[in-house]
């Protein structure tokens, strides 16, 4: 992923938001036009490994974070805040013709605008740009043209959109080293 220029203005994130009902439950609106490239959002959690992922027993706090998370790295995840807490990052919805896209810059995570996004439109992102496990599946009803019916992870997406999203270079570094290297098998 390039390195891109970013004016950060954290605090003001939320009043350029709204949190509206959708068809598919709760979802994020624009309040303002966003310009390509311009930040929307940070996401907020705690960053656990897989592995402390794994280690949790408790099934019902285990789906809960599962659902609410982000994957940000091969083995590395943010996960919500806990405690019934929600930010706005938590219900920005998956669209399979999404208008923004995730940027992993350290341990702060944006969510950017793929696009110039008018007022009023819902802003959604492809899950499947982020993640790299095999367990994750949900049926998508994100009513877009191009809709690919399920969201799953990067490596079931269709060999075309794979290069358009490398192309776009959004995807994140983990996913291109583990399905662009040369001699990768995912790919
Ligand atoms: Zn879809």
């Amino acid at each position: 992923m390039k390195i891109k220029k970013i004016s950060l203005n954290n605090k003001h994130y939320y009043k350029n938001l709204r949190l509206k009902k959708t068809i598919n439950g709760l979802g994020i609106f624009a309040k303002k036009n966003f310009k390509k490239d311009e930040c929307i959002l940070e996401f907020i959690g705690e960053i656990i490994t897989k592995y402390e992922f794994d280690k949790i027993k408790n099934k019902k706090l285990k789906k809960l974070m599962d659902d609410y998370s982000l994957q940000i790295g091969k083995n590395i995840f943010l996960i919500g805040t806990g405690n019934n807490k929600k930010e706005y990052g938590d219900f920005i919805n998956h669209s399979c013709d999404p208008n923004s896209y995730v940027y992993i810059n350290g341990n702060q995570i944006l969510l950017l605008a793929l696009r110039n996004i008018k007022r009023g439109e819902e802003i959604t992102y492809d899950y499947s740009t982020t993640m790299y496990r095999d367990s994750w599946s949900i049926k998508c009803n994100c009513q877009s043209k191009n809709c690919r019916g399920y969201i799953k992870e990067f490596k079931y997406l269709p060999k075309d959109i794979k290069i358009k999203y490398y192309k776009l270079g959004i995807l994140p570094d983990y996913i291109i080293k583990i399905f662009f290297k040369k001699d990768s098998k995912n790919f």
